[in-house]
């Protein structure tokens, strides 16, 4: 009981600590967002990352930078999902998984490239495991740039999806 009082205590002394919103939702949204109705269930693909944006991802879904709270949330099935977040770039055993899991997202779906390695192959270009970018496998509807992409900036791409 003195356990569960004193966290009690400690969460009403620490209080809110979400980051205040990041900037509104990016110009330039994707063709048909809209069609999304503000709620953007997201399924996040590994095609090959060195798990430095995973890191960030966790920390843009996490409490303090909270991308739920603009109706973006991560779902476990692509078959439950409208967008894809993908990291990486595409390995050659994660090229036909990456397709088929594009392939089981019902549309309209968005595709978003999470970091340079996603947006053009970064440090492992012309590695002689990868096969390209994700671009040169799926469409790709919204790039977030950086190495690894701080999370407010992606809480600010999945804003652009929500439109929130
Ligand atoms: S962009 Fe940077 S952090 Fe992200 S997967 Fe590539 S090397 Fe790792």
């Amino acid at each position: 009981m003195g356990v569960a009082r004193g966290l009690l205590r400690r969460i009403r002394a620490t209080g809110r600590i979400a980051e205040p919103a990041p900037a509104a939702a990016p110009e330039g949204l994707p063709e048909g967002v809209g069609d999304l109705a503000g709620s953007v269930q997201v399924r996040h693909v590994d095609a090959g990352s060195c798990n430095g944006c995973e890191i960030e991802i966790g920390q843009a879904f996490g409490p303090v930078y909270d991308a739920e709270r603009y109706g973006a949330r991560l779902v476990a099935s692509p078959r439950h999902a409208d967008a894809l977040l993908v990291t990486g770039p595409v390995t050659r055993n994660m090229a036909e998984p990456l397709r088929r899991t594009y392939e089981a997202v019902p549309g309209p779906k968005r595709v978003v490239a999470v970091g340079d390695c996603a947006r053009n192959c970064g440090v492992f270009a012309g590695a002689y495991g990868v096969v390209g970018a994700v671009g040169d496998v799926v469409p790709v509807d919204v790039e977030v740039p950086g190495c690894p992409p701080p999370p407010d900036a992606i809480v600010a791409a999945l804003r652009g999806l929500t439109g929130r």
